[in-house]
């Protein structure tokens, strides 16, 4: 059988750029607002140990993974829809909200790879575009708000600008908003920041539903587990939507999070690396003339107006996977924050 294999402590950033038993250059990953520094020690013990039993159902582990989460929030368990990944959730977000035709809002530059689902479904996308300095036009958003619309979507903070919507404003918008319609708020990079969630919200309000990752600050993304968060009728009507709901988690996966709930230490560190190493990102970038926008997260939206060589060949010729340009006009593009090992590759490759 398996023992628990002792594992020294990666919250140190490992070196990258690596060569693979077969030779290859391994790229620097720079692209998905991976978190490089994890899994925690503690997730990965936990995974090895629960491989053994990849053999059972665990729907024990599941109530428990749900239990937690619930805690953690100071919810109870009926407030909680486990998915593997957020993605599974927005999908399904997506189609709940789709169950009668008419529209939905969302910002125009944001993570928008799940409406997909929802056009699919029939509702029409009508995108706002950011303020200037690329922050959610929240009033333009309410203002958008007519009979036929079914949902808005918020990610905050924004990907891939960085941004953060003001707790103020936020809430008056979601208390205004949710009158008319529903509102999806996108939390998957909230942990980088101070900002409470906005969870407690849910218990009286049937039309806020809040989506949680453990792909960023947790270092899961290959884990695959998510969640939502909404008043016990929203889940129940949301989980109806499909068969083994809260199922699609695996055993080894809901381990990982069991124990990544636990190290609190792992999402200090992570939180204190990102902030030095996005420090140093943006520094740089801005000694070479490119615009940042302030960021509150594990990557930086920047401008390319002044830079230029070509970005993308830059990166290939040093074997760095960066992501593309989302607005032409201004040609922005985005960067993970990697390790500073990676960042330093990342800012010689631009010179
Ligand atoms: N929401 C946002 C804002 C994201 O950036 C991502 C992934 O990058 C996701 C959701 C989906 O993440 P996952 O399915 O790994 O939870």
């Amino acid at each position: 059988g398996i023992g628990i294999i002792p594992l020294e402590n990666f919250a140190i950033p490992k070196s990258e750029n690596i060569i693979d038993d077969k030779n290859n250059l391994i790229p620097i990953r720079l692209r998905s607002n991976e978190n490089p520094y994890g899994p925690s020690t503690l997730a990965k013990n936990a995974m090895l140990k629960n491989i053994n039993i990849s053999n059972r159902y665990n729907w024990e582990m599941l109530d428990e993974l749900i239990e937690k989460i619930a805690v953690k929030h100071n919810l109870t368990a009926q407030n909680i829809l486990l998915g593997a990944g957020s993605s599974e959730i927005l999908n399904l977000v997506a189609l709940y909200c789709s169950k009668k035709s008419g529209n939905l809002i969302i910002a125009e530059t944001t993570f928008d790879y799940w409406t997909i689902t929802a056009e699919n479904a029939g509702l029409k996308k009508i995108a706002i575009p950011l303020t200037a300095d690329k922050k959610h036009d929240l009033s333009a958003m309410l203002h958008a708000i007519d009979t036929d619309t079914k949902m808005i979507y918020i990610c905050n903070p924004n990907n891939p600008t960085g941004t953060i919507c003001a707790s103020e404003e936020l809430l008056n918008f979601i208390n205004e908003a949710t009158k008319r319609t529903k509102v999806l708020v996108d939390e998957a990079y909230l942990d980088f920041t101070d900002q409470p969630s906005l969870a407690n919200l849910v218990t009286e309000n049937k039309n806020l539903i809040i989506a949680k990752t453990f792909s960023k600050i947790y270092a899961l993304a290959g884990s695959r587990i998510g969640y939502a968060i909404a008043h016990p009728d929203t889940i129940k009507e949301i989980s109806q939507l499909q068969f083994a709901t809260n199922g699609s988690v695996s055993v080894v996966s809901a381990s990982a999070a069991l124990a990544s709930l636990k190290d609190d230490k792992f999402v200090t560190d992570t939180i204190t690396f990102n902030n030095e190493v996005r420090k140093f990102t943006v520094d740089q970038l801005e000694n070479l003339k490119i615009r940042c926008i302030p960021s509150h997260t594990n990557f930086v939206y920047f401008s390319l107006e002044n830079y230029n060589k070509d970005l993308f060949e830059q990166l290939k010729k040093n074997n760095i996977l960066g992501t593309k340009i989302y607005e032409e006009k201004g040609k922005w593009s985005r960067i993970t924050i990697g390790t500073m090992k990676e960042m330093k590759q990342f800012i010689k490759a631009l010179e």
